[in-house]
């Protein structure tokens, strides 16, 4: 197929600006049994991350004594993307595993977990380009959602250069047509970028370039930052308010005030005793 013009008068194909990420959409804690999860959507992937653990690890070789062993599983569901994938492992999904727990694990305390394992499941249900980005944006509020101790936020996007242009968070056209593709990671600490988590790049650009995509990636990746911030706060506020009228409340307020009743009759009982020694 014949290359489409990807940027017609400054603006892109779905109408975005140079600097503009595509919608986001994310939730936190969505599936009951695993321990943390998260769903989120950015433009038209679709993606679903599921976390299990601390937890022992089978085969228990595998264990560490010193720290906890991470694992990350990517995977494409067959119906992701236009022509059915076939199921199971492939060398890009192995790949994309590989690169994506190597940027998470520095950042989760694994110290903190001897002997133990987490695992990351990561679920493409529909793709349109910069999924590792996504998913990886996913994995880390289903993390956290799980209470993982981390030393801050993984959050990624992905650049690109199409029609000569350095452009933030490019969708499958400009993917499967652009010139250069460089999905980045960074480790988000207190709302300061820190260091980089992630780096990749499939086709070149010149340094001054690459200085842009930089640029443009620590923008986007603030913004997304903010949204997964705020998909984990939601949940916990949620779980919060639902505690405030609920029957364990009520159950812990009566405790209290009994205890609060309690003590003060004793300290009544005490002054009176005092008072019958002062006489
Ligand atoms: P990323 O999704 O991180 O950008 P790639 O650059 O390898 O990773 O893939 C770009 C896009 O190509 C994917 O998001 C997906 O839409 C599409 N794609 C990847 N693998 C396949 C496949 N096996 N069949 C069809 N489309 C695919």
């Amino acid at each position: 197929m014949e290359k489409p013009k990807l940027i017609v008068d400054g603006r892109r194909l779905d109408g975005r600006g140079f600097e503009e990420l595509r919608p986001i959409k994310i939730e936190a804690g969505v599936l009951k049994r695993a321990d943390g999860s998260c769903y989120l959507e950015m433009g038209k992937n679709k993606i679903i991350a599921a976390v299990y653990g601390p937890r022992e690890v089978h085969p228990r070789h595998l264990q560490d004594p010193s720290k906890a062993v991470i694992r990350y599983r990517y995977n494409m569901a067959p119906f992701s993307v236009e022509e059915r994938k076939k199921p199971g492992p492939d060398r890009r999904s192995v790949e994309i595993s590989k690169v994506s727990r190597e940027a998470l694990e520095p950042v989760i305390m694994k110290e903190l977990f001897p002997r133990s394992g987490i695992d990351v499941f990561v679920e493409v249900l529909q793709a349109d380009a910069g999924t590792r980005t996504a998913c990886l944006n996913a994995a880390s509020v289903a993390l956290i959602d799980a209470g993982v101790a981390m030393r801050g936020m993984v959050t990624a996007v992905a650049v690109a250069k199409v029609d000569g242009e350095i452009v933030l968070d490019p969708m499958k056209e400009e993917d499967n047509y652009g010139e250069a593709d460089v999905p980045i990671a960074f480790l988000i600490r207190n709302g300061k970028i820190e260091s980089i988590a992630l780096l990749q790049m499939d086709g070149r650009l010149t340094l001054e370039e690459m200085r842009r995509a930089m640029e443009l990636a620590k923008k986007g990746v603030m913004q997304i930052y903010k949204l997964q911030r705020e998909a984990i706060m939601r949940k916990y506020m949620r779980e919060g308010e639902d505690y405030e009228g609920s029957e364990e409340a009520m159950e812990v307020e009566r405790e209290r005030e009994c205890e609060e009743a309690k003590g003060e009759g004793e300290k009544e009982r005490e002054n009176r005793k005092e008072e019958g020694r002062n006489e």
